[in-house]
C-alpha cells in the first residue's frame, strides 16, 4: 500500500512544482484528484486483497459443501479405503457389498435385511435421514435388522457393509449399492399404486407436488436430464417430501436405438447432473418411449421401469380422460403412467390423487412398492408393474 502512496504523492508533488501560479481552486481539484487515486488504490488493494479472501473460503464452502452431499460417498471411500487395507492384512479375503438389500414394513418399525456376505463376522447399517447425513446406526451379527426408531411420515434411506475383526481391530466392507428407502407410513397389506410422471420438471410439477404433501402421497418423478438445471429446488423438493427421482435420458433421447456412447453420454449426463443437485444418484431409470434394446439393458446400471396403465395424457391433453382412464382401470400393484409437462395432467393428477386415496390405494414410489411388494429389482430388467411379487 505504501509504494502506490508514495507514487500518486510524486505525482501531486510533480505537478505542484511545475505550476507555481495554480490558483487555490486548482490546486484544490489535484488534491482531490490525489485524494481520489489514493482512495481508489487503498480501495483496490482492499478489494483485491478481499477478492483473494472471498475465492480461498469460496474453494472452502466448496470443498465444505461437497463433503455434505458426499457424506455417503465419504463413508464409501473410508470403507473402500479400509477394504483395501483388509485385503492386505486378511491375505485376499475380501469382503463385497452386501446384496439384495431390502426394507420391509413390520409393526415394530423397518425390517432391513439383506444377503450374507462371505467370511463377514458382522455388519454395520447405515441410515440417511431427513437431514440428508449418513449415520452409522448399528453393528449386528446377522443379516438383518429391526429399526424401531422410524417416525411417521418421514423417509429413511439405509445402506449396509459387512465387517470382519482382523488382529488388528475391526475392518470395513465395500458399502451396499444402492439404498433402500423406507417410509414409515406404508401398511403392505392395503393396496398400493406408484404414480409416475415423465418428462419434467416443469412450471407444473411443484402443484402437482404441493397435492401429494397435502394427502401424504408420493410419486416417482423421472426428470429429462437438460431440465434439471433449470428446476434444481423442485427436484429438491421433491426428494424432500419423499418422492423419488428416476431418469428420463438427458434429451429424451430413442436409447432403445442409440449407440454405446450415446447411451452412456445420455445417462451420465444425466446423474452428474442429479446428483450435483441431490448428493445422491437415480435408484431407477425409465428409458424414453419405453424403447430397450440389448446396449442399454448393458449399459444402464438400474432397474428400468415401464407401466401398466398409460394414460395417454401426452396424446388426449384432456384431465377428464387421463382421470377416467385411472380411475377405471386401477388394481393394486399399478404403475401409472403420466407427464408433469402440461397444464391438465397437473389438473388430472389433483383430481386423482385425493380418489385414489378415498380408493383405499396408498400412493408410494416406484422403489418403495417394490420393497413392499417383494420385488427386488434387478440392474438392466425392466418392470412394468409390482403385481407379483413374493411377499415376506
Ligand atoms: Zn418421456
Amino acid at each position: 500500500m505504501s509504494a502506490l502512496h508514495r507514487r500518486s504523492g510524486n505525482i501531486l508533488q510533480h505537478r505542484n512544482g511545475d505550476k507555481k501560479d495554480m490558483t487555490e481552486k486548482k490546486r484544490a481539484i489535484l488534491i482531490g484528484i490525489a485524494v481520489l487515486l489514493l482512495a481508489f488504490a487503498v480501495g483496490w488493494m482492499v478489494y483485491s486483497q478481499s477478492y483473494k479472501k472471498v475465492s480461498i473460503s469460496q474453494k472452502d464452502n466448496t470443498t465444505i459443501e461437497e463433503t455434505k452431499n458426499e457424506e455417503e460417498n465419504k463413508a464409501e471411500k473410508e470403507t473402500v479405503e479400509a477394504a483395501s487395507i483388509s485385503d492386505k492384512e486378511s491375505k485376499g479375503k475380501k469382503l463385497q457389498a452386501p446384496k439384495n438389500l431390502l426394507v420391509m414394513y413390520s409393526e415394530e418399525g423397518a425390517v432391513i435385511s439383506w444377503k450374507k456376505v462371505k467370511g463377514a463376522d458382522g455388519y454395520i447399517v447405515f441410515r440417511k435421514g431427513k437431514d440428508g447425513q449418513l449415520k452409522q446406526l448399528v453393528q449386528v451379527e446377522i443379516n438383518t435388522y429391526t429399526d424401531k426408531t422410524v417416525k411417521e411420515q418421514t423417509a429413511y434411506r439405509y445402506r449396509v457393509c459387512a465387517v470382519i475383526n482382523s488382529s488388528e481391530g475391526m475392518v470395513r466392507g465395500k458399502m451396499t449399492k444402492g439404498v433402500a428407502y423406507f417410509h414409515a407410513q406404508i401398511d403392505p397389506d392395503k393396496p398400493m399404486v406408484a404414480l409416475t410422471f415423465d418428462d419434467g420438471p416443469s412450471i407444473y410439477t411443484p402443484e402437482i407436488l404441493k397435492t401429494l404433501k397435502k394427502y401424504h402421497a408420493r410419486a416417482t418423478f423421472f426428470i429429462v436430464g437438460e431440465r434439471v438445471s433449470s428446476y434444481a429446488s423442485t427436484i429438491k423438493q421433491a426428494s424432500k417430501q419423499g418422492c423419488e427421482i428416476g431418469s428420463h435420458s438427458y434429451s429424451h433421447a430413442n436409447l432403445g436405438l442409440a449407440g454405446t456412447a450415446a447411451i452412456k453420454k445420455e445417462l451420465n449426463k444425466t446423474e452428474k447432473k442429479v446428483k450435483d443437485v441431490l448428493g445422491f444418484h437415480t435408484p431407477v431409470m425409465r428409458p424414453p418411449y419405453g424403447s430397450i434394446g440389448d446396449d442399454l439393458r448393458k449399459l444402464v446400471g438400474k432397474p428400468m421401469i415401464l407401466w401398466s396403465i398409460d394414460t395417454l395424457d401426452w396424446k388426449t391433453r384432456n384431465a377428464k380422460s387421463t382421470e377416467k382412464k385411472i380411475m377405471s382401470t386401477v388394481k393394486d400393484g399399478d404403475i401409472i403412467l403420466m407427464h408433469d409437462l402440461y397444464s391438465q395432467s397437473r389438473d388430472a393428477a389433483k383430481k386423482v390423487i385425493p380418489k385414489l386415496i378415498k380408493k383405499g390405494y396408498q400412493l408410494v414410489t416406484v422403489s418403495e412398492m417394490a420393497q413392499y411388494k417383494g420385488f427386488v429389482m434387478k440392474a438392466g430388467k425392466a418392470y412394468t408393474d409390482m403385481k407379483n411379487g413374493k411377499k415376506k
